[in-house]
């Protein structure tokens, strides 16, 4: 299916790694042109370079910077200034006990799983809808619907960006501009692999068979692959999919089970 999108431009946050990457990968598949982000230089000119090599007719822009900062952003938005597609992203807050989280935790999490999201949607939303296109995608996380509740930090700002989101997304599609969430369940990446290795080291048990027994959980008997994350995303940000806004699509192999 061709997506309708080649020549359009991205942003994609927090994209030298793991779904972020995906996303981007799937995206200049289809001819975007994208602007990568990450705190790390090194990792984030390989994974451009990488791009670059698998497709060499599209433009692919690296700003290193934290993109939870105002800085990281400025950066980012200088380097595409009118983007066609966002893609919100940033590293997830750490697990713990609520009754150890000072303010600080909260206005950290809720800064770079919130307030970064919003602030780059309010940057470029308009110009968006000006041009009549637009696509939005915020990578929250399954927890949005099935609370994880070690990560309470997680759970509480990315709900707060959901309900922000939901009263928005139905404003902005009158121009063609759509905002969604995609909500990952659990994803073979660096994270949950570090995830898994920290929960191994605790109980006595190597990363591999953590990582086995995790996976044997989900009703798919497996981990999600990246790539089958960047496609979804890159559906959802296609010409095609101009009619579904405001909604929070869930990319767990079925883990969540709820009837709706
Ligand atoms: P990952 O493999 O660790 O990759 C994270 C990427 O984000 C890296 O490129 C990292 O590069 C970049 N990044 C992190 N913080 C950043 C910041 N402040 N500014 C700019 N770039 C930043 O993680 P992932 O598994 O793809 O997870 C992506 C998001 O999905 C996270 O919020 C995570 O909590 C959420 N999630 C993941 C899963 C899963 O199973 N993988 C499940 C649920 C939710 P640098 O470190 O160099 O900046």
């Amino acid at each position: 299916m061709d997506l309708g999108i080649k020549g359009r431009r991205a942003i994609v946050c927090a994209s030298s790694k793991g779904l972020g990457r995906a996303c981007a990968i799937s995206l200049a598949g289809e001819g975007v042109h994208v602007t990568l982000t990450a705190r790390g230089a090194e990792a984030l000119a390989k994974t451009a370079a990488e791009i670059r090599q698998m497709y060499p007719s599209v433009t692919v822009t690296e700003v290193a910077g934290d993109i939870t900062t105002p800085e990281g952003r400025a950066a980012a938005l200088k380097a595409c200034p009118e983007p066609d597609i966002l893609i919100n992203n940033a590293g997830g807050p750490p697990p713990g006990d609520f009754r150890n989280w000072t303010r600080d935790d909260w206005i950290k999490a809720i800064d770079a799983n919130m307030l970064t999201p919003i602030e780059l949607i309010k940057a470029t939303v308009d110009g968006m809808m000006a041009r009549k296109f637009g696509r939005i995608v915020n990578i929250t996380s399954g927890a949005v619907k099935a609370p994880i509740d070690v990560l309470g930090l997680s759970n509480g700002a990315r709900s707060g960006l959901t309900g922000f989101i939901a009263g928005i997304a139905r404003k902005t599609i009158i121009n063609n501009v759509t905002i969604n969430g995609l909500l990952p369940g659990p994803f073979n990446t660096d994270r949950l692999r570090g995830v898994a290795k920290a929960e191994g080291e605790k109980r006595g048990v190597s990363a591999e068979v953590a990582l086995a027994e995790r996976a044997k959980l989900n009703p798919a008997g497996r981990f999600g692959e990246p790539d089958e994350f960047g496609e979804a995303c890159a559906f959802l940000c296609s010409a095609k999919a101009g009619f579904i806004t405001g909604q929070n699509i869930l990319l767990d192999g079925g883990a969540y089970p709820g009837t709706f």
